[in-house]
């Protein structure tokens, strides 16, 4: 990979630095994973899509710019460096679009890509159940088909639904075939929440409000315009949401190195807390947040030459996931006594703390690493 970015890739910096600077907000906005604080969130993603900011990479005809993946990449340093808000729309842009581009009909693609650009649809992510987490192929939600209405009739439940109390849809997996192996009877729907016989319960974060919810899905109908891919390939359908979530596009490097020049500027205000070892580790963490900026870069290049990451995604999710526990350890120690208080670092680090456990575990990262990585045996 040619590390010298070109002119247009300069220019295309300029213009996003100088966009940010005009509008991220003074002040940050509260958490968007509270009702009043996804609202304002909301408010900015609207902001932001009229601004043509909002997806830079889609193509015009769907609100985006047509922007390359490596424009993509200069995008999201911007808006981290610029301390811009965290994305409440993120399960729809950075998980399901890359899913829809890749599974969808044109219908859906065409439908779905714009409203969910615009942040008028608002998307969670319906996967785990109280009976099944890292085993995914456990689910027990299940799909009846209803071929008289042409469509599907679905019940269930599916829980830790990410700010599922505020959004509008859901994609999700159930079961279509309960004869088939347990990874082969899958399907993947798209699920309006208003639908009748959908109930959400929020309930709520250590940290915020109803963050989380319950929902539950009583002879809910869809029609068969609903369903992504093909009817029982849904898990082939999912890993490529999973990919997604696990890799390049819900964590990308500019969140880590926005986070450790912080933890530089950190550093640099308080010498009388900034003892050699301390200083050792803030260093430590700062090449570990370069070292995944060029890890991504290497992975973009092998992306644009035809070689998608695939189970190496999981790569990337124990890698960030760690990278930000270090992160934030290391600023709680530079704060020292101040780092019990409730501040940006110390909710950081709470946060930091779920990463090892969303977008499947690290004890499953592992397990992938190990099986269709390096070819280990299972057992
Ligand atoms: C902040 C956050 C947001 C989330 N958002 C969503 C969401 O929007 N939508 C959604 O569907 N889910 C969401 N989840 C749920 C998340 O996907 C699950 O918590 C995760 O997959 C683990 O499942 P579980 O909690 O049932 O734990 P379990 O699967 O019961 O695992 C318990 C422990 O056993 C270990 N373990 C299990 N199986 C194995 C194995 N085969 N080998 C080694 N170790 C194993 C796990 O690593 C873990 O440490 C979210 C979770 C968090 C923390």
């Amino acid at each position: 990979m040619d590390l010298t970015w070109s002119e247009s890739e300069e220019a295309f910096r300029a213009e996003a630095r100088e966009w940010l600077a005009a509008n991220v907000p003074t002040e940050p906005l509260p958490s968007g994973d509270t009702r009043e604080g996804f609202a304002l969130h909301v408010e900015w993603e609207r902001k932001l899509f009229d601004a043509g900011w909002a997806v830079v990479s889609w193509p015009k005809k769907y609100g985006g710019r047509d922007a390359s993946l490596c424009e993509w990449l200069i995008f999201e340093e911007e808006y981290y460096r610029a301390g811009a808000p965290q994305r409440v729309t993120q399960n729809g842009i950075f998980l399901l679009a890359p899913t829809l581009f890749e599974f969808g009909t044109q219908e859906q693609k065409d439908t779905l890509l714009p409203r969910m650009a615009a942040a008028q649809d608002l998307w969670c992510q319906g996967w785990s159940e109280p009976g099944a987490g890292s085993d995914l192929a456990g689910i027990r939600s299940r799909a009846v088909r209803d071929e008289a209405a042409g469509g599907w009739r679905l019940f269930g439940q599916k829980t830790w639904t990410t700010r599922g109390a505020f959004c509008t849809h859901l994609f999700g997996l159930f079961r279509t075939d309960p004869n088939a192996e347990r990874h082969r009877g899958l399907t993947y729907f798209l699920v309006p929440l208003d639908s009748p016989g959908v109930t959400v319960r929020g309930f709520p974060r250590l940290d915020g409000d109803e963050g989380f919810a319950d929902v539950f899905f009583d002879d809910v109908f869809v029609p068969d315009s609903a369903v992504l891919g093909e009817v029982n390939k849904g898990w082939h359908v999912a890993m490529a949401t999973t990919s997604s979530e696990r890799g390049l596009t819900l964590r990308s490097p500019g969140r880590f190195l926005a986070a450790a020049r912080r933890l530089i500027a950190l550093a640099a205000a308080r010498p009388e807390a900034a003892t050699d070892p301390l200083i050792d580790r803030v260093v430590e963490v700062w090449m570990q947040a370069q070292a995944y900026h060029l890890f991504t870069l290497a992975q973009v290049t092998d992306i644009l030459e035809g070689r998608p990451p695939g189970a190496r995604s999981s790569l990337n999710k124990l890698y960030w996931s760690e990278l930000d526990i270090r992160l934030h350890e290391t600023a709680l120690e530079l704060l020292g006594p101040e780092g019990q208080t409730d501040n940006p670092w110390s909710r950081g680090f709470l946060f930091s703390l779920a990463g090892p456990i969303y977008a499947g575990t690290n004890e499953i990262q592992r397990n992938i690493v190990a099986e269709r990585v390096l070819g280990l045996p299972r057992k």
